[in-house]
C-alpha cells in the first residue's frame, strides 16, 4: 500500500510528538469527538471511529450485549471506514462468554471461487503483477462479513440483525463528517477509483476528493443495510445482492476509456450459496500465568503470536533493559514468522500443525536460537513442530510474501462481562477498488493474501490458492483471561502481517512492561517478519535505541505507521477501560456506557 506523502509527513511529525509529550490527537474537524481512552461502567467500545463506537454504545444502552454492539459497530465502520471494512469483505470474530467463561470464534474469511486452483494468479507461467491482481475481479473472494454477523448473533447475540444495522443505516443515509484520514485514503486511491465509474460516483463526488469537514452520504449503502436487515443475509448469499456481486466480479465495471485491464474473477452464485462462516475453537497460549486466546487457522494470527509468546516466556521481560526487550521481541517474531510461512494455511486444505506450533516444547527448541549478542539472519529456515529438535531449523528458508495492510479492529464489552475482539477487512485500503453498482460498498481483494507462486520454489507452500480455500490471514483478535478465566484485556489491530507483531508488542508491553493500555497502544512500533531488516516507526527510528540495536547487528527500515490498535481492559468493580490510538489514523475512539472514574 502506498501512502500519500502529506499523510506520511503528518504521521511522522505526530509520532515524534507522541513520544516526547504523549499528546492526544485533536478531534477531526466537525466529527463526533474522539478520545483515546475512556473508563466507566455498563460496557465499552473502542474502534478507529467515533460514529462507529457510538453505534455500539447506543446498542449497549438499549440493553444489547457485546456481540450485538460489535455487529452494530462493524456495520457503522462499513459506512465511515469503507476502505477498510464492509459487507464486501471478511474477518475474524473472537467472543468471551462471561457465563460459561469460555472463548469462541467465528472464521468469516473470504473464500476463493470453487473453480480456483493453485494457478489462480498465474498467467502464461508468470505471476500476475500484484497491483493488477489487487484491482481486479480475480482477487475478490466470497464475502464473509454478513455471514459472520449472523453466525455471531445466532450463537450469542440478543437482538435481530435488522435492529443492529439501524444506526449504520442512519449514518449512511444522513452522512458522516469527512476527516483528514478519509480524504487521504481516498487520495491514495484516486487514480484507480477514477477508472471505475461507480466507485468514482460514490467516493470522488463531482470528480474530486471529498472535502474535510463536508458531509459524506451513502444512500445506496443505507438501502443495502435495510435489505440485509429485512431479508436477512440470504439477500447476499441467495438473493439479488449476491447476483449483483457475481455480475460485478465477472465483468468489472471499468471505464473502457481508462485503458485499465481489470481481470474478471470467476465467482458464481454457487460460491455464495456454499459460503459458511465457521465456528471454531480458539488458539490458546499460557503466558505468565494468563491465558491468551486468539484465532486459529485460516488465520496465522493466533499460532504466530502464541509461538512468539512461548519463545519469550523464558525471558523475564519485566526486568530486561529496553534494548534487550526489543531484541528478544524482534528475534521471537522472526522465528515465529519463519514457521508461519512454512506451516500455516487453510486447515480445510492443509495439514496445519497448529497444536504443535503452540507447544512450549517446540517454542523452547526454537528459543535457543536467540543470542543476546548477535542477530539471526533472515530469511531464517522454519523448524519442524512435529519433531522439535533443540536449536535446530529444518527445511528451506523462505521469504515472507508481500501482503497488503489495511483493515480495522474493534473491541467491545458489556455489563455482563462478555467481550468481543473483532477484526474485519476488505484487504487493501480501498479493497479491489470496485464498487458494486447501486449497492454502496467496495469488493474485497482478499485473495491476494494467497501466495501467487510458492514462496520457496520446490517447497510446499500451504498458502497457494485452491477451490473454496481461504487465503492465510494475519488477523489476531485476542482476549486474555486470568487464572480464573475472567477477562483481563482484549485487543487487536489491522496492518496485514504487521498485525502479528503489533499484537505481540502490545501484549508484552501491557503484561510484561506494565504500561497502561492506552500508552502501550500509542508506543512506537517495530515489526520483524523474517526479513533482512526490521521495520521501525519514526518514534523508534529517531530514538537512541536504534543505534544500540544496530550495534547488536540489527538492520532497520522505516515504516511511517504500523497498525491501529484498540482494546478494552477489565478493571476492578466491574469497570471497563476502553483504549484506542492517540495519533495513528487520526486517532481512535474509546467510549464507555457510563463514564466514571
Ligand atoms: N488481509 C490482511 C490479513 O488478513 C488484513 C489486512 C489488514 O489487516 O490490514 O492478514
Amino acid at each position: 500500500m502506498r501512502r500519500p506523502v502529506a499523510r506520511s509527513l503528518a504521521v511522522l511529525a505526530a509520532s515524534a510528538a507522541m513520544v516526547s509529550v504523549g499528546a492526544a490527537a485533536p478531534p477531526s474537524a466537525g466529527a463526533a469527538e474522539k478520545v483515546p481512552v475512556a473508563v466507566g461502567y455498563g460496557g465499552a467500545v473502542a474502534s478507529v471511529d467515533a460514529d462507529a463506537s457510538a453505534a455500539g454504545i447506543e446498542v449497549l444502552k438499549n440493553g444489547g450485549n457485546a456481540v450485538d454492539a460489535a455487529v452494530a459497530t462493524a456495520a457503522a465502520l462499513g459506512v465511515t471506514e469503507p476502505y477498510s471494512a464492509g459487507v464486501g469483505g471478511g474477518g475474524y470474530f473472537v467472543y468471551y462468554d462471561a457465563k460459561s467463561r469460555k472463548v469462541h470464534t467465528v472464521d468469516g474469511r473470504e473464500t476463493a471461487p470453487l473453480t480456483a486452483d493453485e494457478n489462480l494468479f498465474v498467467e502464461d507461467g508468470k505471476p500476475v503483477p500484484f497491483a493488477d491482481a489487487v484491482t481486479s475481479g480475480l482477487g475478490v473472494g466470497t464475502p464473509g462479513t454478513p455471514a459472520t454477523w449472523q453466525e455471531a448473533l445466532d450463537s450469542w447475540g440478543s437482538k435481530p440483525l435488522g435492529s443492529l444495522l439501524k444506526p449504520a443505516e442512519r449514518l449512511a443515509r444522513n452522512g458522516f463528517t469527512v476527516d483528514a484520514t478519509f480524504r487521504s485514503q481516498t487520495e491514495s486511491n484516486q487514480a484507480r477509483f477514477a477508472d471505475f465509474p461507480d466507485t468514482a460516483d460514490l467516493f470522488l463526488p463531482g470528480g474530486a476528493l471529498p472535502v474535510v469537514g463536508s458531509t459524506f452520504k451513502n444512500p445506496d449503502l443505507a438501502r443495502t443495510y435495510r435489505e440485509l436487515g429485512r431479508r436477512g443475509v440470504d439477500a447476499m448469499y441467495h438473493g439479488e445482492l449476491g447476483r449483483d456481486i457475481v455480475d460485478t466480479v465477472n465483468d468489472p465495471p471499468v471505464d473502457p476509456a481508462s485503458g485499465r485491464v481489470a481481470r474478471p474473477g470467476e465467482l458464481t452464485l454457487k460460491d455464495l450459496a456454499a459460503y459458511e462462516a465457521k465456528r471454531q475453537a480458539p488458539t490458546k497460549t499460557s503466558y505468565r500465568g494468563l491465558k491468551v486466546y486468539s484465532i486459529a487457522p485460516s488465520s496465522s494470527g493466533g499460532t504466530t503470536v502464541g509461538e512468539a509468546l512461548n519463545i519469550l516466556e523464558r525471558t523475564d521481560l519485566s526486568r530486561a533493559s529496553e534494548v534487550r526487550y526489543l531484541h528478544r521481541f524482534i528475534e521471537a517474531s522472526r522465528i515465529a514468522f519463519a514457521d508461519r510461512g512454512r506451516w500455516v494455511g487453510d486447515p480445510a486444505f492443509e495439514d496445519v500443525p497448529a497444536k504443535e506450533l503452540l507447544s512450549q516444547r517446540y517454542a523452547d527448541s526454537r528459543a535457543c536460537l536467540i543470542k543476546d549478542t548477535a542477530v539471526l539472519t533472515s530469511p531464517l529456515a522454519p523448524g519442524d513442530p512435529r519433531h522439535p529438535a533443540a536449536c535446530n531449523t529444518a527445511g528451506t528458508a523462505a521469504p515472507t510474501t508481500y501482503e497488503g495492510e489495511n483493515t480495522t479492529h474493534l473491541t467491545a464489552a458489556d455489563k455482563w462481562g462478555n467481550v468481543v475482539a473483532y477484526t474485519l477487512t476488505i484487504e487493501q485500503t480501498g479493497g479491489s477498488g470496485i464498487t458494486v453498482p447501486g449497492r454502496g460498498f467496495l469488493l474485497n481483494n482478499e485473495l491476494t493474501d494467497f501466495s501467487f507462486t510458492p514462496a520457496s520454489p520446490g517447497v510446499h507452500d500451504p498458502n497457494l490458492p485452491g477451490p473454496g480455500k481461504r487465503p492465510r490471514s494475519s488477523i489476531a483478535p485476542t482476549i486474555v483471561l486470568d487464572r480464573h478465566d475472567r477477562p483481563v484485556v482484549a485487543l487487536g489491530s489491522p496492518g496485514g502481517a504487521t498485525i502479528i507483531t503489533t499484537v505481540l508488542q502490545t501484549l508484552t508491553g501491557f503484561v510484561d512492561r506494565g504500561l497502561p493500555l492506552v500508552d502501550v497502544i500509542a508506543a512506537p512500533r517495530a515489526s520483524q517478519r523474517n526479513q533482512t531488516t526490521t521495520e521501525l516507526e519514526p518514534g523508534l527510528w529517531n530514538s537512541p535505541l536504534r543505534a544500540r540495536l544496530e550495534s547488536l547487528g540489527h538492520g532497520f527500515r522505516q515504516n511511517p505507521e504500523i497498525g491501529a490498535a484498540t482494546g478494552v481492559q477489565r478493571l476492578p468493580d466491574g469497570k471497563w477501560l476502553a483504549a484506542a490510538e492517540r495519533v495513528r489514523r487520526g486517532g481512535g475512539s474509546a467510549m464507555v456506557v457510563r463514564p466514571g472514574r
